[in-house]
Order: C-alpha cells, then structure tokens, then sequence
C-alpha cells in the first residue's frame, strides 16, 4: 500500500476517533442508526418499546425503570380521535396512574380546534400548548422548561411520525408510537398515511366517544 493511502486511512481513522464520541455523547449516533436499523433500538438503553397500539398498552413501570419522569402526549387520534367518534381505550385512567407514579405530563396538539384541547386539557388535568407545530422543537422544549426536565428523561407519545417521532428525535427526546385510532383520512394521508401512522389493529377494542356530552356548543 502506499503511504499516501496510508495517512489518508490514518488521518480518516482519527477524525472518527474525535467525532464517533461526541455524537455517542450527544446522543445523536443511536438515534440515527435506530432510524435506520430498527435492530438497534433492541439494544438502546431504553427498556419500553418504541411502539404500542395504544396508550394503555404503554407500562408505566418500565418507562419509570427506564429514566423517564416526564411525558409528553399527542392528542388528536392518540387520546381521541380527530372525529371525535372514539376515545382510546383505557386512556383516561392510563394519564391517572401516570400521575400517580410521579410522572410529568404535558399535552402537545397541532389541532386546530382549541375547544378540544381546553376540554381535555381541563378533564385530564395537564398543561396543553396549541397549536404546538410539531415536529418544529420550540414546544418540545417549553414543555421540558416548565417540567424542569432533559430530553432524555422524557418520552414523546404520539401517533404520527412526521410530527410526533420526528420531533421527539428534533428535541432529543426518546418516543413511542401509537396506532392512529380511525378517523376519516386527509387527502395526504391517503397518498402517505402508511409512511407515517400504523393504523389502528382490528382486533383491537374501540371506545365510542359522545363529544356532545363533553364540549360546550360553539
Ligand atoms: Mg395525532
């Protein structure tokens, strides 16, 4: 081999050597492999999954065990769905024993209906911020700042990947996708919904919700 090729091998091997260590710290290098080799994220030092098909499913012990003292949750079609038709089963006592255990809850909605959002923020008891634009990372953060929490001490639920995943990852927060209760599809998500929501499973229970029996008339 040439020496040339030999200090570029070199001066290559060293550059990694001052670069693989920052992003590890950084905590950028997992999150970036696991986007690409789910595989990874079985050996990611988080102990929950990173999917659910919905709330319930989520065990509060492990996130616990995990680090985890703040969460930070979805609205539309993740509690309720965007049609107000179904409520995810078990959600309600789901944020009650969350609470309970000492967790830190935060709503984050791009939902353009604020009466929802102050009607489930005031049943459940949890600060919202609205509209959030997610997945931009500015909410993310007011929200760790008011729970006085690291990103890595909060997890993102959510069931949209372009929003809610994407912008755990923009905030360096770890996340766990739910299934998309049903609800009548946008014209994007007919061409995209599969890249970015796992649809709901059909052996699942579904809950109906009765909206007028809980929002005010506007
Ligand atoms: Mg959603």
């Amino acid at each position: 081999m040439s020496t040339g090729y030999n200090n570029f091998v070199y001066s290559l091997t060293s550059m990694l050597n001052q670069i693989v260590p920052v992003l590890t710290k950084i905590s950028l290098l997992p999150k970036l492999i696991g986007l690409i080799n789910p595989q990874f994220r079985a050996t990611s030092p988080y102990l929950f999954l990173r999917q659910a098909a919905v709330l319930a499913d989520i065990n509060l012990d492990s996130l616990m065990a995990s680090g985890i003292r703040g969460i930070i949750l979805d609205l539309d079609n993740t509690i309720v769905s965007e049609d107000d038709r179904y409520l995810s089963p078990e959600a309600v006592s789901w944020v009650s024993q969350a609470k309970q255990l000492g967790f830190k809850l935060f709503i984050l909605s791009n939902g353009k209906r604020r009466y929802r959002v102050e009607y489930w923020s005031q049943f459940l008891e949890l600060v919202a911020i609205n509209p959030a634009k997610k997945p931009f990372p500015a909410a993310f953060r007011k929200a760790m700042n008011v729970m006085q929490l690291s990103p890595s001490a909060v997890v993102v639920i959510g069931d949209s990947r372009h929003t809610d995943v994407f912008g755990a990852w923009l905030a360096g927060c770890p996340s766990i996708q739910v299934a998309s209760l049903p609800h009548p599809p946008r014209w994007w998500e007919k061409l995209l919904g599969k890249y970015v929501q796992t649809p709901y499973p059909k052996d699942r229970v579904l809950w109906d919700f009765q909206p007028q029996n809980h929002y005010m008339k506007r």
